[in-house]
């Protein structure tokens, strides 16, 4: 038996009965991307409208990465029986830092 929802390939961790995320349609509505009103809808499987723009803005922001760089992205996101909402997306780059203990060769005078 697979541990992996067979519809919507999460991967499932407790016995609590599982439940698919809905799939919202997304669409950018960006004049700045040459954005169409005929272009088509990309179904993206999210807890939430909001997290289904975030969804697809990062899979769609892999080449020159311009949401990262500061740009923002105007999309379209709508599912049967609901209002369609619009959401601007940001990003942002996080820097992180660690240090891990390492040999020295000799002591502090
Ligand atoms: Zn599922």
């Amino acid at each position: 038996m697979s541990n992996y929802c067979p519809i919507c390939e999460e991967l499932i961790f407790s016995w609590e009965p599982h439940v698919c995320d809905p799939v919202w349609n997304v669409r950018i509505d960006d004049k700045d991307y040459n954005s169409d009103p005929d272009d088509e809808f990309t179904p993206v499987r999210a807890p939430s409208a909001e997290s289904a723009a975030c969804i697809f803005a990062e899979n769609w922001d892999t080449e020159d990465y311009t949401l990262l760089s500061g740009d923002e992205l105007l999309v379209l996101v709508s599912r049967p029986g609901e209002p369609e909402q619009m959401f601007k997306v940001y990003g942002q780059m996080v820097s992180e830092y660690w240090a891990e203990a390492a040999c020295t060769t000799g002591t502090s005078a």
